[in-house]
């Protein structure tokens, strides 16, 4: 019988034999699959209450393994090594050197949410791979995400200056990624915002005096401005440092609960 979830199966410990007849049956192939037994030791047994403790994992401990949040899941359809069960699985038997082999796919998931409408124990799997994926950012077994950089530069931002400047937010953004804006740009990017904020449609219906009235010229001047002196909301005073020992005490107070939930 073939075995179900193959791909789960560390391949060191399948043996089968391509060629192999049994009191003159044939039993080659997948028929004579036999799976080696292995023992696992490396186990946290409280390692479900460090993804509890984070945004969106906190009903993992809920799971009873139905399969319903895979079966439905849009990233499974496209890679069957996509597999929410198996990750809130591993969680709650605490097998997180197992979930660090997954670290490149955890993050994939697309938030479409079918897994957590179709759950019939109410364990928010979509939370949970946020919550995994936040967990092996935490802990360094992958590199900080995009949307980690882009909410950092936002924040930095909104912290010194009361607001955000949207031009210099999308470069330092770009930058801080690695990412060309010149190759962004020659992409068509470009093109099309230009085509789109000067009303080209106006053009080629002839309507050149409404097309050059509706150039979007200050805006680009009043950008380009702001990158160079950069505006702040008036009397912002004080206002960044308190958010921001705020925002210290919330950081702090989370790896706390984090801390006390796993001991
Ligand atoms: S649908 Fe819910 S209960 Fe079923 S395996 Fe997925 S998380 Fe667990
Ligand atoms: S939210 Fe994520 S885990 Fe859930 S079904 Fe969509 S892609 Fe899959």
């Amino acid at each position: 019988m073939p075995i179900h979830e193959k791909t789960l199966i560390d391949p060191n410990l399948l043996l089968q034999s391509d060629k192999l007849v049994v009191d003159g049956v044939d039993v080659s192939g997948h028929w004579n699959t036999m799976i080696l037994p292995r023992t696992m030791t490396d186990y946290d047994a409280d390692f479900y209450k460090t993804i509890q403790a984070l945004p969106g994992g906190e009903n993992v401990h809920r799971c009873w393994q139905c399969g319903s949040c895979t079966n439905s899941c849009t990233m499974y359809a496209i890679n069957t090594d996509f597999n929410p069960r198996y990750w809130i699985y591993l969680t709650n038997l605490g097998f997180k050197s197992e979930l660090v082999k997954d670290k490149d796919i955890i993050w994939q998931c697309v938030s479409c949410n079918k897994c957590t409408n179709i759950c019939p124990k109410d364990v928010r799997p979509e939370g949970v791979m946020k919550a995994l994926a936040h967990w092996l950012e935490m802990e360094g077994h992958t590199p900080k995400s995009k949307s980690s950089i882009f909410d950092e530069e936002f924040t930095r931002q909104c912290l010194e200056r009361g607001r955000i400047e949207d031009t210099e937010v999308m470069f330092n953004f770009f930058r801080q990624t690695g990412q060309s804006v010149g190759a962004m740009l020659r992409r068509g990017w470009l093109r099309l915002l230009i085509e789109r904020m000067n009303n080209v449609h106006l053009l080629r219906q002839g309507k050149i005096g409404k097309f050059i009235a509706r150039l979007p010229v200050t805006q680009g001047l009043k950008m380009g401005w702001a990158m160079v002196f950069r505006p702040r909301t008036r009397s912002w005073g004080r206002t960044g440092e308190v958010l921001r020992e705020y925002v210290e005490e919330q950081k702090r107070a989370a790896h706390a609960k984090i801390a006390t939930r796993a001991h």
